[in-house]
């Protein structure tokens, strides 16, 4: 018994990382530690939850940029619209093509079929339904232990590739409430994907405490004005799938609270480069 709970403890020493390291500038354990000399973290490899959104396609970028091999993955779980599905395709190839250093960082793309989360949801993002705020105080567009599923399904491939962190683009500075986008929930998540995998699997969040005005920057940062460009025009946020009008900050109906999050972000954004 005692044992048993001396193995655990040094597993967690040892492996995972610790709940309290700042997402964005978390430094490998000493032993993993190998640093180029820009002082990027370079031996390490990564699962990027990649949708095709504007969020986690800033996430992509900034994988690409701090790992040696990045993979992506994403879920069909009968979205409404199967748009960011088809945007993310896009993405991917544009960056393969654009930015010759990250297409050679840049591996293989998974899709796994979460049908079941689909049959368990009814939510305004699988169903037809308006955009409501329930009395929870949460949008109708929640989908119950969406993240905390794709997360540990995330973990699962990653193990099987050799991948030990995991990228997301939850983000608590400017959300819509989701409890499973907290930094807590994906901190209590990692310690436990990395106990029950007896292996270290970090979740990295770089967004977390960005707002979409400070994505965009930080997007302008890691690719310039070409991911900019890029972000604009193939990435969806867009809740009702609409892909036919086409602003300044890009794609959208230009109503739905995804857009409008998203355009606030843009303008405010465009004032800091105007300054
Ligand atoms: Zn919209």
């Amino acid at each position: 018994m005692l044992k048993q709970h001396v193995r655990i403890t040094l597993g967690i020493d040892k492996q995972t990382p610790s709940l309290f390291h700042s997402s964005p500038f978390r430094m490998a354990p000493l032993k993993q530690r190998h640093l180029s000399k820009m002082g990027k973290i370079m031996e390490r490899k990564a699962l990027v939850l990649f949708s095709g959104g504007q969020d986690s396609t800033t996430c992509l970028a900034w994988a690409l940029d701090r790992y040696s091999h990045v993979e992506t993955i994403s879920f069909d779980y009968g979205q409404r619209h199967s748009v960011e599905l088809e945007c993310r395709k896009v993405v991917l190839g544009q960056i393969r093509a654009k930015f010759p250093s990250w297409a050679a960082r840049l591996g293989a793309d998974h899709i796994l079929d979460l049908a079941s989360l689909g049959q368990i949801s009814d939510t305004a993002l699988t169903q037809e339904q308006e955009i409501v705020f329930e009395k929870s105080g949460l949008p109708s567009t929640f989908v119950p232990a969406r993240n905390l599923l794709f997360f540990t399904y995330a973990s699962a491939v990653a193990y099987r590739r050799g991948l030990t962190a995991l990228v997301g683009g939850m983000c608590e500075t400017d959300y819509s409430g989701y409890p499973d986008c907290r930094d807590n929930t994906l901190k209590a998540l990692q310690v436990a994907m990395s106990l029950g995998l007896d292996a270290p699997m970090v979740v990295e969040t770089p967004l977390m405490w960005l707002d979409k005005a400070q994505t965009w920057k930080l997007a302008e940062q890691l690719g310039g004005q070409p991911l900019i460009d890029l972000i604009r025009a193939e990435t969806h946020t867009c809740y009702l799938g609409d892909r036919t009008h086409l602003h300044s900050w890009g794609y959208g109906c230009g109503e739905c609270p995804a857009c409008e999050l998203r355009r606030n972000g843009h303008e405010a954004y465009t004032r800091t480069t105007a300054a």
